[in-house]
This record gives structure tokens, sequence and C-alpha cells, in this order.
């Protein structure tokens, strides 16, 4: 980062990271000054004695820009410059409150989420939703959901609880109507735990 326009600061940070990401946090930002228009800063993050990276951050009216080096692979690096959106929400008691407005866009659809911290997850700094962090205990939770909604099915067809089983045939007495609901509704119980799977895979992926 070089060089200063008239009237902008230039300030230095310095952040740990204890949970293994690079983050901001728009209220520590905020109370170290660093949102107010015209100021540039930069921001040191350390995991332990690693430094594991730097970004510049320049505060203008209602946004920041934030200029990096990601790394792309092979030691290749390329420079990004990406604009986040600040929003204010005023407090009952004085006083007014930072937000991000999360940069985001999945499948096409701006995320555009009122949040407090964006992850250096990938290659942009983005919400948590749209890196699917921290919320791997949900998806468990949803997994074993999936998993007992199947079970419960087969042990209602007279069947194995065992998803390593084949289906249950169809019992003597019940419609096929009744028989192929059931089906359809255990092999949907398998795709959205598939869904879920995958989800957690990728989430893996960007730790
Ligand atoms: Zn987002």
């Amino acid at each position: 980062m070089g060089g200063s326009g008239s009237g902008s600061y230039y300030r230095s940070g310095i952040k740990d990271t204890t949970d293994g990401h690079k983050s901001l946090d728009v209220n520590w930002l905020n109370r170290k000054g660093y949102l107010a228009p015209g100021r540039w800063s930069s921001i040191h993050w350390w995991r332990g004695d690693e430094h594991v990276g730097d970004i510049g951050i320049r505060a203008k009216e209602g946004r920041l820009v934030l200029e990096y080096r990601c790394g792309v692979g092979g030691g290749e690096w390329e420079s990004v410059t990406e604009s986040v959106l600040l929003s204010w929400t005023y407090c009952n008691y004085g006083g007014r409150r930072p937000w991000f407005i999360c940069p985001g866009v999945r499948s096409g659809v701006p995320c555009q989420r009122r949040v407090a911290k964006l992850y250096g997850a990938g290659k942009l700094f983005l919400c948590r939703y749209c890196y699917d962090l921290a919320y791997d205990s949900q998806r468990e939770l949803k997994q074993s959901r999936l998993t007992r909604v199947e079970q419960n099915i087969r042990r209602r067809l007279g069947g194995s609880t065992s998803l390593a089983e084949p289906f249950p045939p169809k019992p003597k007495g019940m419609h096929w109507n009744t028989y192929l609901r059931l089906k359809h509704k255990a092999e949907y119980a398998e795709l959205r735990y598939e869904a879920v799977l995958f989800e957690r895979l990728r989430a893996q992926n960007y730790l």
C-alpha cells in the first residue's frame, strides 16, 4: 500500500485469528476509527507467530474499499479490490452501530445481508452464510433428522432400519399409493441427506 491523498490517514492494526479465518469485524473497525471516510488503514493477521495476511482498507462515504492479494495456487498471487457497503442503525439511547452489507452473490442473487463480520475464507471477504461457516452442528442435526425419517419409513414397512439394506417391498394389505408415497418420502430424505453432506464437504474445503 502506498501513497496517501490529502486528508487521508494511514493506520495499522494487528489482529489475531483464533478461529483460523481472516475476518473483519465492523465494530472493531469502528472502534479503531477505521470507518471514518478518508481513512486509509491496514490490518495484518497473525496466527501465533505466523503472518497469514494483510489487507488495506480505504474508508469512503458509505463504503469500504478492501485491497489485498490472494493466493490462487501454484505460488501465484492475484490483487483483489473489493467494495463493501456500510449501513448504520441508530440505538435507542443515542449512538449508532455499523454493519457490513455482504457483497456476496450466490447463484446470481446478491446476498446483501447486514452482518457484523466478513470472512476471508476464499477469494473475497463475505459473510458466514455465503461461506457456510460455523453451521456444521446444524448440518449434523439435519442429517440425523433425515436419517430418522428414512429409518421410520423402513420400520413402518416392516423392513430393517439399516440404510445399507435394500428398500423394503410393499407389505401385504398396504395400498400402492401409500407405499409409493412413503417410498418417495424416503428417497427425498436420502437426496436431502446427500445435499447436506455435500454442503458440509464443500464448507470444509474453506477451512
Ligand atoms: Zn453473504
